[in-house]
């Protein structure tokens, strides 16, 4: 098995009020579950098809692969994106909110109305643009589309209905608005700094 669910790092529970235990269970148990599962079945039946030499069901498999792994990437994002002691952003990365988006304010703006003009099941996130070497925004449709390779997640919020019907059912926007007051700053700030420096040269060598 290549993919493994990873472990919380907080119990279900600790998110509470703003994501009740009961979806955080469901929605790490099952759903990032079945995701790790698909990655595995879709991984292990293209090495079945190099064996044998047979590709006729890899457009499927590709497919598979791409829609499994990327709810397996993006769920493992989120977790570690959530936590009860929400914190504020690094310096750095409060100044480079202001210089591509305006200000925290127009920053968060535009991120709530990505999240909410999503049309059917997606993300919002923030990115490192490693071409451009910008934060972008943008909206990742199911799990995998409307993205542009080279762009390296920093913040992620799920928009799928299983990540927040239970709680909030139809107001999307309450959803949204409860998500700001569990953004786990720090782990946001530990990965822009990473990612900002050389990444440029992943894509042009
Ligand atoms: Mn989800």
């Amino acid at each position: 098995m290549n993919y493994k669910l990873p472990e919380l790092k907080y119990d279900y529970s600790a998110l509470e009020p703003h994501i009740s235990a009961r979806i955080m269970e469901l929605h790490h148990s099952k759903h990032h579950q079945a995701y790790v599962t698909g990655a595995n079945a879709a991984s292990e039946a293209m090495a079945e098809a190099r064996e044998t030499n047979n590709f006729s069901n890899l457009p499927k498999l590709q497919k598979d692969l791409a829609f499994n792994l990327g709810g397996h990437v993006n769920h493992s994002i989120f977790w570690e994106n959530l936590s009860p002691h929400s914190g504020e952003p690094s310096s750095e990365l409060a100044a480079a909110l202001t210089e591509y988006f305006g200000s925290f304010e127009m920053f968060k703006n535009h991120f709530v109305a990505a999240a909410l003009g999503i049309q059917g099941s997606g993300w919002a996130y923030l990115a490192w643009d490693a071409l451009g070497n910008r934060l972008i925004i943008g909206q990742l449709y199911d799990q995998q589309g409307n993205l542009a390779m080279g762009s390296i997640p920093l913040l992620m919020l799920d928009m799928w209905e299983h990540a927040f019907y239970l709680d909030y059912q139809n107001v999307k926007a309450d959803y949204v608005k409860a998500f700001w007051n569990i953004v786990n700053w720090e782990d946001v700030s530990r990965r822009f700094g990473s990612v900002s420096v050389n990444s440029r040269s992943l894509l042009l060598g």
